[in-house]
Order: C-alpha cells, then sequence, then structure tokens
C-alpha cells in the first residue's frame, strides 16, 4: 500500500500534490464550467514539486464545493437545499466536532491515527453505537460538540502529526461536511496522508472532489440489500449506491469494514462478502471483519438485531471470509 508510505514520509499525500497542480483562473464561473476544469485534471505524483500554486486544483475543488454546499448534493439523499439557510435529510448545516485524538483502537496499521469526530449524520441507524455525536442536528446541539473552524483544525493536525500515521475524518459522517474538510486541508502544509472515513453513500460530484485529495478510504460496509438499509438506517437504494461507490474509488487504498450483525448472515454479510470478491478483489483493498456489535440506541425494538451477535454467527462470518478468500487485515 502507497498509504503506508506517505505516513513514513516516503511518498508524497494527495492533497499536497493537488496543490502544486495549477489551474486556470476560475472566478466567476458556474458549476458546470468549474466541473469542465475539474475533469480536465488527472492528479499524478509527477506534479509534485513543492511549489503551491495559486490558484490550485484544491481551490478548485473547494470552489465547486462551496456550490455544492448551497444546493446541497453531497450525498444520494440529493436534497437540493441551501444549507447556509436551510437543513436537508442530515439537518447538517455549520459543522460542528465532538472530539479529536490520536486514536489507537483502529486497524493496526493506521494508529496512532489523528481523528477528528464530526457531528451528524446523513444516516438514521437504529443500531448507531455513536448516536450522542451523529444524531445531534435533530435536537439542540450539546455542550459537547464545538464549532468547526478549518485553521484551527489544520493548526492542530500539523501539531499532531508528529506523533500521528494520518488525519482521519470520520463521524458521525463525514461527507455532509465536506466542504469544511476541504478548507482545512487548504490550510495543512506538510505531508500527511488523508484517511476518508465513510459510509460511503456519497454522490458521484462528492467522489469526485475527493478523487486526488484522499489517501485510504475506510469504508463502513454495513448492508447486502436495499430492505435491511431501508428499514435499519433510513436510506434508500443503498446497495446499488454503495456497490458502486466502491467501484468507483477500487484504485485507491482501502480498508473495508463490516459490522457482522444479528440475524444478518445471508441477507448482509454474504452478499457483502461476495461482492468484494467478485470485484474488489485486489492488493490494495483489505476487508476488516468485525464482531464488537451491540444493541445500542433503539435497536432494541428490532427484533433481529436486538442481542449481540452468538459464537455460531461469529463462526459462520469467518467461514464465509474464507469462502470468498477474502484478503482479511491482520
Ligand atoms: S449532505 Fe446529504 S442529507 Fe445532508 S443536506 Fe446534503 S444531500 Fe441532504
Amino acid at each position: 500500500m502507497i498509504f503506508l508510505k506517505k505516513a513514513e514520509n516516503e511518498a508524497i499525500s494527495n492533497f499536497l500534490i493537488a496543490k502544486c497542480i495549477e489551474v486556470e483562473d476560475f472566478g466567476g464561473l458556474k458549476l458546470e464550467d468549474l466541473w469542465e476544469i475539474h475533469n480536465s485534471i488527472k492528479v499524478k505524483e509527477k506534479y509534485f514539486d513543492g511549489e503551491f500554486k495559486k490558484p490550485n486544483l484544491l481551490d478548485l475543488k473547494i470552489e465547486i464545493a462551496r456550490n455544492i454546499f448551497k444546493n446541497c448534493h453531497f450525498c444520494e439523499h440529493r436534497c437540493y437545499v441551501n444549507r447556509e439557510k436551510d437543513r436537508g435529510f442530515c439537518k447538517i448545516r455549520k459543522s460542528y466536532y465532538s472530539s479529536e485524538f490520536l486514536h489507537m483502537g483502529e486497524e493496526r496499521i493506521l494508529i496512532p491515527s489523528h481523528t477528528i469526530f464530526f457531528c451528524g449524520c446523513n444516516f438514521k441507524c437504529v443500531f448507531c453505537q455513536n448516536w450522542d455525536i451523529s444524531q445531534v442536528y435533530f435536537e439542540k446541539i450539546p455542550c459537547y460538540c464545538h464549532p468547526y473552524n478549518p485553521k484551527d483544525m489544520a493548526k492542530i493536525i500539523e501539531r499532531k502529526r508528529i506523533y500521528s500515521k494520518n488525519v482521519n475524518f470520520v463521524g458521525g459522517e463525514p461527507t455532509p461536511h465536506l466542504l469544511s474538510i476541504l478548507e482545512t486541508l487548504k490550510y495543512v502544509n506538510l505531508n500527511i496522508p488523508v484517511v476518508w472515513n465513510s459510509n460511503m453513500y456519497l454522490t458521484i460530484e462528492a467522489l469526485k472532489l475527493l478523487d486526488g485529495v484522499v489517501d485510504l478510504y475506510l469504508t463502513d460496509f454495513k448492508f447486502g440489500n436495499n430492505t435491511c438499509a431501508e428499514r435499519l438506517s433510513k436510506v434508500k437504494n443503498y446497495f446499488d449506491i454503495v456497490k458502486r461507490n466502491h467501484i468507483f474509488v477500487k484504485e485507491y487504498d482501502m480498508i473495508i469494514r463490516h459490522l457482522v450483525m444479528p440475524n444478518h448472515l445471508q441477507c448482509c454479510t454474504e452478499r457483502i462478502f461476495k461482492f468484494i470478491k467478485e470485484n474488489l478483489d485486489r492488493k490494495n483493498i483489505l476487508v476488516n471483519v468485525m464482531f464488537q456489535y451491540r444493541p445500542e440506541y433503539k435497536a432494541k425494538f428490532y427484533n433481529d438485531i436486538n442481542r449481540p451477535l452468538t459464537y455460531e454467527e461469529m463462526d459462520m462470518a469467518m467461514e464465509l471470509a474464507k469462502k470468498y478468500k477474502l484478503n482479511l487485515i491482520l
């Protein structure tokens, strides 16, 4: 994984390369014209010369994200609301975060990971284990959520880089905060790989903005069909969208997490593993089969998921991982 070299400063992180790519002056252009310039550029390591251009590709991505923010389609709910004044499905307007710290509980190759927990989410998972930060926009913002300032966070990221192997944007969900995240990276001037820790319900437009910015996708692949997703996370067309998005980013380093849930071995776990085997069987993609499901938040009202996993279910999940010869993370 090239990501590991970036963590050790032996290769350059994508967002730094994007800052070295000069783009034509885009002031006053419409969104479709901004996209035209954007889509004509491909980020390659050879463009890195250590000199940040003005305007550069990252500036252009920020300008496009500002446009999308005013007609929001960062995720496939496609609310098309102006988030300066209105709220869409996620209810998020300005960005808040609950905490940032050097996380030692992520996968071994990622730690210490400087993890930034954004508040709010575009999913409403009834079993959410982070519901106290993911669902805050539906009530009053609690005192443990702080207003997010990109410049200040950039300074914190730079300060912690001495210990951290990467910066890890998570939540809740980072997708509704894409503009804030790009603005943060504008002010980060040292080499640090970017981890996108997400439910992957993004639009293609949002994925194109991340293309050439993110270094590793840390994905949360929950459901193997649309029906379970709609019932338990309140999102439509989940499986189709998340499959599409994994294929879209398959050239990147990736860790796919799957949280095994009780009674969802056939309908979800097996179908996800089969999809991975058939479409994402690559050296740069690892799979983490997770067993720490516990019935949190509203899970007690759903008979199928109102208990932890049994040992039989854990064994069955590992048998399925073997059957599909997944490239499991150690
Ligand atoms: S991030 Fe998604 S859910 Fe939130 S307003 Fe935008 S499109 Fe809607």
